[in-house]
């Protein structure tokens, strides 16, 4: 830096959302609950969705912890309506919502054949309506905010799975919601994109039983299942300054388990 150039104010560029509202879903545990506590530590003011608002409260403390904002709020992702109600809550509550992350997802694994019309019906949505619901919902307020739209798929909704055709079908579904989205809303100065984990440790894998992680870690070729965290990276970098001019991508975050 010249000596006539001015410093900017220490710490700023770290906290690039400062006072800027983001909302996550899924914020109460796994992936939602540590992009909730990076955007926090970049000064957002956070709205952190679950279920239930109390599922929320660890989730909230840390953010608090990190010196931001941050509120509960309940919901089921998938009732169009209730998710409709809670956006104007939290824009009128917390504020105009600039970064949205949608990031609730289930599984409900099973064969082909086996596999029952409600396991299909709910998984598709939470994982997928739940996703359109809040991007319908949101999409005015991130307009005015020239604001940026993240979508926590999955490599599965690119490679598919045995016993996931309801999980695959919902999160390829994802990617065409971002991608008609970013169409949609560039205009108007809103990035949409995805992200795509591979394996990650969290509630939702921790099924997977010892032996079968350990075949798994040899078929990813950096050799070991991704931390909640390294996804949180990724958003970061979406939501922050590297993300200003990339709308309708997918980002792969799985050691190369899809290459
Ligand atoms: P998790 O099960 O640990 O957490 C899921 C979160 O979603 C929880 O906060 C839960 O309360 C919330 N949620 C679930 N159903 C909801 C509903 N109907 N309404 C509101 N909230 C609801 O899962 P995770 O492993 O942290 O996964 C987070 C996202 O990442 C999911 O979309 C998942 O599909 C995706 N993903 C995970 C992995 C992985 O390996 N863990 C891999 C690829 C993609």
């Amino acid at each position: 830096m010249s000596d006539t150039e001015i410093e900017p104010p220490a710490g700023s560029a770290e906290r690039f959302l400062a006072d800027r509202v983001a909302l996550v879903t899924g914020a109460s545990r796994g992936i939602g609950r540590a992009i909730a506590e990076r955007l926090a530590a970049r000064g957002a003011k956070l709205a952190c969705v679950a279920t239930r608002a109390e599922n929320c409260e660890e989730t909230v403390a840390a953010c608090r912890a990190a010196g931001a904002e941050a509120h509960a709020f309940g919901v089921d992702v998938a009732d169009t309506a209730a998710v409709a109600e809670l956006v104007k809550s939290v824009q009128e509550e917390v504020g105009p919502i600039y970064v949205l992350v949608n990031n609730a997802g289930i599984t409900r694994d099973q064969l082909l054949l086996r596999m029952d019309e409600e396991d299909f019906d709910r998984v598709v949505d939470v994982n997928l309506k739940g996703t359109w619901n809040f991007v319908r919902a949101a999409a005015r307020s991130l307009m005015k905010s020239h604001g940026r739209i993240v979508n926590v798929s999955s490599v599965v909704g690119i490679t598919g799975n045995v016993g996931q055709v309801n999980y695959a079908a919902s999160k390829a579904g994802v990617f065409g919601i971002t991608r008609s989205a970013a169409k949609e809303l560039a205009p108007r100065g809103v990035c949409v994109n995805a992200i795509a984990p591979g394996y990650i440790e969290t509630d939702m894998t921790a099924e997977i039983d010892e032996a079968a992680a350990k075949e798994l870690k040899n078929h990813i070729p950096l050799k070991r299942i991704g931390t909640a965290e390294e996804v949180a990276l990724a958003v970061d970098y979406l939501v922050g300054p590297g993300g200003a001019y990339i709308t309708g991508q997918t980002l792969v975050v799985d050691g190369g388990l899809s290459i």
